[in-house]
């Protein structure tokens, strides 16, 4: 039993050295494991890495956020969509992070894919407070890590086990924003440039990543344009966290904008701080195929949270046309998703915690396999 807990020293004059500990916390002992010193390149790869070398080379991302909230009675009807509970009920929030730790999530993200400082504004909300609500996005998930770590203490039948959890901040597109579905397009115009997306998502993501957050999840990238805005964003050193790269396909060879699969992942592969890619809110159909194309070009985990398989209709702003893939049906993929070559696996949208828990199911055996054919230490 353990708890993962980092402090970073970092910042010496002009040189950036960072030291990262990773302290693993066994009852009331305490032992240093792990001590890695060098530039932002090794502290980022080093979580990522760490935490796949704990979970057996796989771990779980967790379900849809606003599916949740919503069958907990929330009114995400709103532009804002899932962000809109950051101001009406964060309690929700917290409740569905906790239903998906307990579900077996390694990782969580933050209620913050459509939360943005222009969005906030538009709003009527000063730029402190929209400030101060991308944070509390971060941190109800961060309190929700703690509550697990609570409840493992005093779980006596011991199903909850004390592990590595990363919060990742959840930062949607640029059409998720927009709310017109252009984030399943990817088409923004020409007026959208290079240099008007990293103007848009600067000031959000440096929020993000300043606010306890382990892992920016740039998600639902539709074209390639906004992944090399989030590549360069990264490579100014906005952030001192890494992110992940997640694109998303509505024909299963390109990515929704008509952009090249490969060539969208070959731009996060040239970035250091990109610590997986993959693929999110895609009908699981489509997804071995595509983590397969991914797989040529990228030495970087590959990470996949494909939605239920229904389809996102902008227009009435509700999913319909259900092909029938149901939690029984997704998690029959996990297999061939894995043997494609896949480290991360979890659920985008109309997936929930049965999903999750349904994944975690599959993955133990995997997980004791892989144990017991590695060396590694493992308490
Ligand atoms: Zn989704």
């Amino acid at each position: 039993m353990y708890g993962l807990s980092r402090c970073r020293l970092r910042e010496r004059e002009e040189e950036v050295v960072h030291i990262v500990w990773i302290v693993y916390t066994f009852a009331q002992d305490v032992t240093t494991v792990g001590m890695v010193t060098g530039n932002t390149k090794a502290e980022a790869f080093y979580s990522m890495k760490e935490l796949l070398k704990e979970t057996g080379g796989y771990a779980i991302i967790d379900g849809g956020l606003a599916t949740e909230l919503e069958r907990h009675g929330a009114d995400l009807n709103d532009p804002l969509w899932s962000a809109k509970c950051l101001l009406t009920s964060p309690h929700l929030i917290h409740t569905v992070h906790l239903d998906y730790l307990e579900a077996g999530a390694d990782i969580i993200s933050s209620a913050s894919y459509q939360a943005t400082i222009q969005g906030f504004e538009a709003k009527g909300y000063s730029i402190e407070k929209s400030e101060s609500l991308l944070r509390k996005s971060v941190e109800i998930a961060c309190e929700a890590r703690n509550t697990y770590y609570d409840k493992c203490k005093d779980d006596n039948n011991k199903i909850l086990k004390k592990r590595p959890i990363l919060v990742a901040a959840s930062v949607g597109s640029y059409g998720a924003f927009l709310a017109d579905g252009s984030e399943y397009s990817g088409i923004y115009g020409d007026l959208i440039t290079l240099e008007t997306l990293k103007d848009f998502h600067r000031r959000r993501v440096q929020v993000l990543a300043e606010s306890g957050a382990d892992i920016i999840a740039f998600e639902t990238i539709p074209n390639k344009l906004e992944a090399q805005a989030f590549a360069e964003l990264l490579d100014e050193g906005v952030v001192k966290i890494p992110g992940w790269f997640s694109f998303n396909s509505k024909d299963g060879v390109n990515v929704v904008s008509g952009d090249s699969i490969k060539e969208c992942i070959s731009i996060a592969e040239t970035c250091e701080k990109v610590v997986a890619v993959g693929i999110n809110c895609t009908p699981p159909r489509f997804i071995e195929g595509l983590v397969l194309e991914i797989a040529k070009v990228t030495s970087k985990p590959i990470l996949v949270y494909p939605n239920s398989g229904e389809r996102y209709d902008p227009e009435r702003k509700e999913w319909v046309e259900n092909t029938g893939v149901g939690n029984e049906d997704f998690v029959s993929y996990v297999e061939k998703w894995m043997d494609a070559g896949v480290s991360l696996l979890g659920g985008c949208c109309r997936t929930t915690p049965t999903t999750i828990r349904a994944i975690h199911k599959r993955l133990v055996s995997r997980r004791s396999l892989f144990s017991s054919s590695s060396s590694s230490s493992h308490h």
